[in-house]
C-alpha cells in the first residue's frame, strides 16, 4: 500500500504539471521567480556536487521530469542534461558543471513573491521531506544534513507560523513538526489541501469516537446505577417482608414489590413492560421508592424501641 507522504506528494505532482502545462498545451502559471524558487528548493535539499558534476537523485521519476522542464524553461535552455539509472536509488538527473553551486550563487539573492516562498516549501517537501499518515500519528520532517541549507528552510517555515524543531538520527538531521495543526498548515501551504482537509476529518472522527465511548462509559455507569438503586429497593422489600409490613402497605406497593421481586435485575423500564398494569417509569419508581422510605422509617422506629 502506497504510504500517506507518497499520495501527498502524487498528488503535488499532478498538480505541479497541471499548473505548469507540462504534456499539454504550454500553460505556465508560475512566474520566473517562482519557478526559479522551486528550483532553489530541489537544488538545496536534493541535489549533490562531486567532481564538478552535480547529481539530483531520487526515486521519483515527477520530481526529476519537472526539475529538468523547469531548469531548460526558465534557467536555461543550452544546458545539456541526461538521465542515470542508479540501481536502488532511482533515477539521477546529470547536469554538467557546477550546476548546482552556479544555480543556488544565482538564485541566493533574488526577490522572493509571495508565491515563490510557498513553491520553496513545496519544493522542499517534495525533494527531503515526508509525512507520517495522521491514522498513525501526527510527524512531518524535512531531511537536510547540510546546515546552511537547514537554517534557510528553519526560517521560511517560521515566515509562515511553522515552528520546526531539530532531530539528529543516526548522523540524519531533520526539521521536524509533530503538531497536527501545523502539519495540516504545512500541507495546506505546499498545496496539498486536501489532504490536511482529510486530517481534519479524522480529527472531527476521532473526536466523535470519544463522545461515542464517554457516552458509552456513562450509560455503564447508569447500568450500575440501576442495579445499584435496584438492590437497595429489594433489600427494602426484604426487611418489609421478614418483619410482616409488606401486607400491611397499600394494594399498589405489594405489586410494585412483587413485581421487583419477580425481576431483580432489569431496568425500570423493562420492569413497567412486564407489569400487568399500565405503569409508567416514574409512577412505577415512585411507588418503589415508597417502599424504601417505609423500610427505613420502619428499620428506625424499631430501632428506637
Ligand atoms: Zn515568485
Amino acid at each position: 500500500m502506497e504510504s500517506f507522504s507518497s499520495l501527498v506528494k502524487a498528488y503535488l505532482y499532478e498538480k505541479t504539471y497541471e499548473e505548469l502545462g507540462i504534456g499539454e498545451r504550454e500553460r505556465v502559471k508560475w512566474k520566473p521567480c517562482c519557478a526559479r524558487a522551486f528550483l532553489r528548493a530541489v537544488f538545496l535539499f536534493l541535489s549533490v556536487e562531486e567532481n564538478g558534476i552535480t547529481r539530483i537523485t531520487t526515486k521519483n521519476q515527477d520530481l526529476l521530469e519537472i526539475t529538468a522542464y523547469l531548469l531548460l524553461r526558465e534557467y536555461d535552455p543550452s544546458l545539456s542534461l541526461s538521465v542515470q539509472k542508479i540501481p536502488r536509488k532511482g533515477s539521477a538527473l546529470v547536469l554538467p558543471q557546477n550546476t548546482r553551486r552556479q544555480l543556488l550563487s544565482d538564485t541566493e539573492e533574488m526577490e522572493y513573491c509571495s508565491r515563490c516562498r510557498i513553491l520553496l516549501v513545496r519544493g522542499a517537501f517534495l525533494s527531503c521531506g515526508t509525512v507520517t499518515d495522521p491514522k498513525k500519528g501526527y510527524h512531518a520532517s524535512f531531511r537536510v544534513p547540510d546546515p546552511r541549507a537547514r537554517e534557510e528552510l528553519r526560517e521560511i517555515l517560521l515566515s509562515f507560523g511553522l515552528e520546526t524543531k531539530e532531530q539528529n538520527l543516526k548522523g540524519d538531521t531533520s526539521l521536524y513538526l509533530k503538531e497536527s495543526g501545523k502539519i495540516e498548515d504545512l500541507l495546506s501551504l505546499t498545496g496539498a489541501e486536501r489532504f490536511s482537509l482529510q486530517m481534519m476529518d479524522q480529527k472531527i472522527e476521532k473526536s466523535i469516537r470519544g463522545d461515542i465511548n464517554r457516552r458509552q462509559n456513562f450509560d455503564d455507569a447508569n447500568l450500575k446505577k440501576t442495579v445499584n438503586g435496584a438492590q437497595s429497593v429489594i433489600s427494602a422489600i426484604r426487611y418489609l417482608e421478614e418483619n410482616d409490613l409488606l401486607e400491611t402497605l397499600p394494594e399498589p406497593l405489594q405489586s410494585a414489590a412483587k413485581l421487583r421481586m419477580s425481576y431483580p435485575e432489569i431496568s425500570l423500564k423493562e420492569l413497567c413492560q412486564r407489569s400487568e398494569e399500565e405503569l409508567t417509569k416514574s409512577g412505577l419508581n415512585h411507588r418503589l421508592q415508597k417502599l424504601v422510605h417505609y423500610a427505613s422509617k420502619a428499620k428506625r422506629e424499631g430501632e428506637k424501641k
